[in-house]
C-alpha cells in the first residue's frame, strides 16, 4: 500500500466521488479506508470503528465472511466470466436461480433477470413493465408512479422516478410521464397529519387521485421501496404498501418493489414486501445479494407476469435489454455463498433484536439531545435520526452540524452516514449488542 501522505495528497487530484461536489473532496478530504474485518473498518491512519453504515446498506454479513470470499476465489479459477446473452448460460446462474426461486417463493416471484447492481435492476423492471403491457396489447401504458423521497438509483429511468430533487435537477429533463405521490412521512407531510395510519390513508387517496387524473390506462407501473431508505428511513404504517398493491391491482398497474436495500433481511424480515404481506409483480435486488463483495443484482419476476412473456404469440416478448455482466458467474457464485450464509446465520433474528436495541437507544438519545427532531426505525437494522436546529419549527439542522456529529461519532468509534438532514444507520446484520452500544455512545458524543 502507498503511504498515508501519498494517498491523502492524491485522492482529490484525480478522483471525482459519487454524490459529491469535486470541490468538496478538495476542501474536506474523505476518510481513506484501507482495511476491514467483522463489522469494523480501519482507515489509513489505523483508526478502527464500527461500520454503522454497513458499506452502503450492503455488507449484511460483515467484512470477514470467508465463505463468500472462498466462493469468489474458486469461481475465478473455474470460470471467471462468460456471457449469458442468447445462446449461452453458465452453471452458477442456473443454480442461483433455483435458490432465488425458493427464497422469493413466499413473495410469488419465480424468475430471475440478472443485473450488475441496483440501478440496473430498477432500469430492468421499468423496461419489462412497459414491455409486459405491449405484449398484452395495452401499449398506452407507459407512465410510472413513485413516491416522493423514494430513491431508485441513478440511470435515467431510475432518476426519473426518484423522489428527491437533489438527484434530479442537474440532469433534467428526465423521462416524461413520471409522477410522484406524497410519501407516508409522519414527521413532515403536506397534510400536517401526525397519525401514521391516517397519513397512510391520505397518501393512498392521493395515489388514487393521481391515477384518475393521469388515466389508469396510461400507467405501466408503480415503483416503491417497502421502507424508504436513502430518503431518510421512513417506515410506512403497515396498511400502506398493501393499500398501494390493492390500488395498483384494481387499475391494472404493475407494482415494482425496489428492495435493493430491504431484501435479504435488513428489515428483520426476509424481504420488505413480506414484512407488509404484499406480492409485487417485480422485485429489484442488488447490494446484499453478494454481501457487497461483487457487483451483482437480480430482478425477480412474478409467475403471472412471466407467463405473459413466456406464452407470447405476438413476437413482442424478445427481451432487448441486458448487461454484459448480467449473470456474471463470479457474482452468481458469490450470491450463492452469501444466500447460504444469510440463511445459516438466520440474520433476520439478529437484525430484529439489534434493530430494536438501536432504535430504543436512539429514542433515549432524543430525550437528551434537542438537536434530534425525529427518530425512525423499528423494522430491523435501518434507522435514522433527523436533526433540527429548533424542535418547535422543525427547521433542518445546518450541514455543518451534521458534519460535526458525523466527525465526532467517527472519532468516538462509529462510522455513520449523513443524508440530507438525517444521520442514517444501516450496520451489518451480524453486529452484537456491544457493537450497538458503541454506535449509541459514539452518537451521544456527537
Ligand atoms: N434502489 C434503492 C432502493 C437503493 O437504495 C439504491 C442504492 O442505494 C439503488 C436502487 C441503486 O443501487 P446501485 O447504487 O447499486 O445502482
Amino acid at each position: 500500500m502507498k503511504d498515508a501522505n501519498f494517498l491523502k495528497a492524491n485522492n482529490a487530484r484525480s478522483i471525482w466521488h459519487p454524490m459529491t461536489a469535486p470541490s468538496d473532496s478538495l476542501n474536506n478530504p474523505p476518510t481513506i479506508i484501507t482495511g476491514a474485518s467483522g463489522v469494523r473498518i480501519r482507515d489509513v491512519d489505523g483508526h478502527e470503528v464500527v461500520d454503522a453504515v454497513g458499506g452502503l446498506w450492503n455488507v449484511n454479513l460483515g467484512y470477514s465472511c470467508q465463505p463468500v470470499k472462498d466462493a469468489i476465489a474458486a469461481q475465478l479459477d473455474a470460470l471467471p466470466y462468460y456471457s449469458i446473452f442468447r445462446g449461452t448460460s453458465n452453471d452458477k446462474v442456473i443454480e442461483l436461480a433455483e435458490v432465488l426461486r425458493d427464497f422469493f417463493a413466499p413473495d410469488g416471484l419465480t424468475r430471475a433477470f440478472y443485473t450488475s447492481g441496483g440501478s440496473d435492476s430498477v432500469e430492468t423492471a421499468l423496461r419489462l413493465a412497459r414491455q409486459y403491457h405491449k405484449i398484452r396489447g395495452d401499449a398506452g401504458r407507459v407512465k410510472y408512479l413513485s413516491l416522493k423521497k423514494g430513491y431508485h438509483g441513478t440511470h435515467f429511468g431510475g432518476a426519473s422516478v426518484n423522489g428527491n430533487a437533489n438527484f434530479r435537477t442537474a440532469y433534467e429533463p428526465l423521462l416524461p410521464g413520471c409522477h410522484h405521490i406524497p410519501a407516508p412521512y409522519t414527521y413532515r407531510n403536506p397534510f400536517n397529519e401526525t397519525d401514521p395510519e391516517r397519513l397512510a390513508q391520505l397518501c393512498l387517496a392521493a395515489l388514487e387521485d393521481e391515477i384518475a387524473f393521469q388515466g389508469a390506462g396510461t400507467i405501466a407501473a408503480m415503483i416503491m421501496e417497502p421502507i424508504l431508505g436513502a430518503g431518510g428511513v421512513i417506515p410506512p404504517h403497515p396498511s400502506f404498501m398493501p393499500g398501494v398493491a390493492a390500488i395498483c391491482r384494481k387499475n391494472g398497474i404493475l407494482l415494482i418493489a425496489d428492495e435493493v436495500i430491504t431484501a435479504f433481511g435488513r428489515t428483520g424480515a426476509w424481504t420488505g414486501s413480506r414484512l407488509w404481506g404484499v406480492k409485487p409483480d417485480f422485485t429489484c435486488t442488488a447490494k446484499a445479494i453478494t454481501n457487497a463483495f461483487f457487483p451483482f443484482g437480480a430482478v425477480m419476476i412474478a409467475e403471472a407476469v412471466a407467463e405473459v412473456f413466456e406464452k407470447d404469440e405476438t413476437g413482442k416478448a424478445a427481451i432487448g435489454h441486458g448487461y454484459t455482466y448480467s449473470g456474471h458467474p463470479v457474482g452468481a457464485a458469490a450470491a450463492l455463498a452469501c444466500l447460504a450464509e444469510t440463511k445459516r446465520l438466520n440474520v433476520i433474528e439478529n437484525a430484529a433484536a439489534r434493530g430494536t436495541q438501536l432504535h430504543e437507544g436512539m429514542k433515549a438519545l432524543q430525550a437528551r439531545h434537542s438537536l434530534i427532531g425525529d427518530v425512525r426505525g423499528g423494522h430491523g437494522l435501518m434507522c435514522a435520526m433527523e436533526l433540527v436546529s429548533d424542535r418547535a419549527t422543525k427547521k433542518p439542522a445546518d450541514k455543518a452540524v451534521l458534519a460535526r456529529v458525523q466527525e465526532t461519532a467517527y472519532r468516538s468509534g462509529a462510522m455513520v452516514r449523513v443524508s440530507g438532514p438525517n444521520i442514517i444507520l444501516s450496520p451489518p446484520l451480524v453486529l452484537t449488542a456491544a457493537d450497538v452500544e458503541v454506535i449509541l455512545s459514539a452518537l451521544d458524543a456527537g
